[in-house]
């Protein structure tokens, strides 16, 4: 038996391995067979080289475990080992990498920790034993072990078969790795997709035997083979199904409700990317559904924390990446800076802009019935990216309280005539909730007004930003002001009262309206329009709105909202204004002021009850 030193010159780097990753310890296992993956595939090129000749034989690889003696083996056959192999490989090569990995990145976040390599077995391990054979013929099996220090030994082995177990004498804070669902666990993440089949223990599968009557159903033991090692991302779309494409969906989050639509990513010029994104039912909800894309490297799985790596609009898509091409042991913050994830990362842009662009084109009856999910990440990603915000403009879609769908060029064409002001800028009236604003939709339809219906979360800060790109627009809501001048106009209506009587009119409310924050007006509007109408101005509540998304205190901006009085209306301009009682026009007016309060929805609590009560008596 040979003993040795694995590198003199060097600090025992294995503390330092069992601390390092602590919570993501895990990744051992992902790293010991992505390794026994390797030697798999290494030696079916082999053989299809020609330059081994024998038979490749079963290829699965096993993972094994034995609670009795607390070892965890990870068998492969692949390619294997000499001994002379194994110095290089595991003394040498895999030693120093390791070493390297952990000076660079021991106090920096990097994805997935992909690449500490085979000696992240002593995070879990008290001792790891190599047995391995190589496929060259004529050369014997070595074991090598070592025990979480620097010194090993090698010696020879009797194994027969060619390949590599790893076998993981499992410590006992680590004893986790010992359960059987646990480790299905880690299966399940991590190897889910391998190229290679994996078998962890065996199942119990039904079959059926005999015809007809004598059809019997049998309980038989198999493989249990935990991985699919043809995932239909790495297959042609063209070879592919709508329901490949459903149930893959389904396979990877199961019991959510089917995708809208998805795209299937292939390229390998200038930059290797396979994969396929899904848009899901959002349902106006910007949050719970975040960061459900899967990062793999060749089919090995490496995250689902994405965000470096694709636009942050995007991570409202499910589905998978995989590309070798990420540069996976690098820092976080580098990966956004580095130019090859720049170009991914406008490349899945410019494909997700395309793929809705054309369907669109083809199917626009259908891109409208899904509008209501697609609004939400259209709008998101016009929102924070200057490249999507440009496509998007062509197939981003307001939609009026009639239901009917505009593009923003459409919509601007739709109001121009009407909807133009003083200064020519276009108007775009909106309202957030159709049923609270009921009369104000009235109103503003009634001046040949359209009225756009915005209910989607994210609308607020879509206005700001149409505003700002599109400089001949404007929005407001439709309870901004009167609907006559939700459009300024330079026109101006003819009072029916005098100045004088206007005045008073003013006076009369002024004296009964003491809410903080009310500024009474005095206007000439239609005789249709209502007696009084409170309208809240457009930019306080914006302001106002703004502070609560940023979570600021409610209240310092103070609520404040206008008393439209319509001075042309005939309950004000003649039945007020002809009462002798001054108990009498005091009811009046505070049952004016009242409805309109009732209108917006401001009549709470007692004043709400009176207000009831006072109609009541009044129909007796
Ligand atoms: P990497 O896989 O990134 O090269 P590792 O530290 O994981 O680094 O492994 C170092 C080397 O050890 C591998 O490149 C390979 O040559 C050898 N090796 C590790 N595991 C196996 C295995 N199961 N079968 C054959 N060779 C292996």
């Amino acid at each position: 038996m040979q003993k040795g030193q694995i590198s003199v010159q060097t600090e025992n780097i294995f503390p330092i391995i069992k601390q390092f990753l602590y919570s993501d310890q895990e990744i051992f296992l992902r790293e010991l067979i992505s390794n026994a993956v390797d030697a798999t595939t290494k030696v079916k090129a082999l053989s299809s080289k020609g330059i081994f000749k024998g038979d490749l034989g079963d290829l699965t690889i096993e993972i094994i475990i034995d609670k009795e003696n607390k070892l965890l083996t990870i068998r492969d056959k692949g390619i294997g080992m000499t001994s002379a192999e194994v110095e290089k490989y595991l003394n040498q090569v895999a030693f120093s990498s390791a070493q390297e990995f952990l000076e660079k990145y021991k106090n920096e976040a990097i994805i997935g920790h992909f690449g500490l390599g085979f000696y992240s077995a002593f995070m879990v391990a008290t001792t790891v034993e190599v047995n391995t054979k190589s496929y060259k013929k004529t050369v014997k099996g070595a074991v090598w072990t070592c025990t979480g220090d620097t010194n090993y030994t090698l010696d020879e082995s009797k194994k027969k078969e060619r390949g590599t177990d790893i076998i993981l004498h499992i410590g006992d804070d680590s004893v986790e790795y010992l359960e059987e669902a646990r480790i299905q666990g880690l299966l399940d993440k991590y190897c889910k997709f391998l190229p290679v089949e994996i078998k962890f223990g065996t199942k119990k599968e039904t079959i059926y035997e005999g015809e007809g009557d004598d059809k019997e159903a049998k309980e038989i033991e198999v493989d249990n083979i935990i991985n699919n090692p043809n995932p239909i991302w790495k297959k042609q779309p063209r070879s592919l199904k709508e329901e490949d494409y459903k149930s893959f969906y389904n396979e990877l989050y199961p019991f959510s409700s089917p995708p809208l639509f998805w795209i299937h990513l292939n390229i390998d010029f200038p930059f290797n990317l396979t994969g396929i994104l899904y848009f899901p039912k959002l349902n106006n909800n910007l949050e719970v559904q975040k960061n459900k894309i899967q990062l793999y490297s060749n089919q090995v799985y490496v995250t689902d924390d994405v965000k470096e790596i694709v636009p942050e609009f995007l991570t409202l898509l499910h589905g998978v990446i995989d590309s070798p091409d990420i540069p996976l042991n690098v820092s976080r913050s580098y990966l956004q800076s580095d130019q090859n994830v720049k170009k991914i990362t406008g490349y899945i842009t410019k494909k997700v802009a395309e793929k809705l662009a054309s369907l669109f084109k083809k199917d626009r009856e259908g891109f409208e019935a899904k509008w209501q999910d697609l609004g939400v990440f259209v709008k998101y990603g016009m929102l924070s990216e200057e490249k999507f915000h440009d496509k998007a403009h062509k197939f981003a879609l307001l939609k009026n309280t009639e239901g009917k769908h505009f593009t923003i060029e459409e919509y601007k064409e739709h109001i121009k005539a009407n909807q133009t002001d003083k200064n020519d800028r276009m108007v775009m009236i909106y309202s957030n909730n159709l049923a609270e604003h009921d009369s104000f939709i009235s109103s503003a339809k009634n001046y040949g007004h359209d009225v756009l219906e915005f209910d989607n979360v994210i609308d607020n800060h879509f206005m700001q930003h149409m505003e700002h790109k599109l400089t001949d627009v404007s929005f407001v809501r439709v309870d901004s002001d009167i609907a006559s001048k939700l459009v300024q106009k330079d026109e101006t209506q003819e009072s029916v009262l005098s100045e004088k009587e206007q005045e008073k009119i003013k006076t009369l409310f002024e004296s009964k309206i003491k809410t903080a924050g009310a500024t009474v007006t005095v206007e000439s509007l239609s005789p249709e329009d209502q007696p009084v109408i409170i309208t809240r101005p457009e930019f306080m509540r914006r302001m106002k709105e703004m502070q609560a998304l940023q979570g600021m205190q409610a209240g310092a901006f103070p609520d404040s909202f206008n008393v439209v009085i319509n001075t042309n209306h005939d309950l004000v301009a003649e039945k007020l204004l002809k009462m002798r009682s001054e108990d009498k026009k005091e009811e009046f007016v505070s049952h004016l002021y009242n409805l309109a309060l009732l209108n917006q929805g401001m009549l709470k609590g007692a004043e709400l009850t009176t207000f009831i009560n006072k109609s009541i008596e009044f129909l007796k």
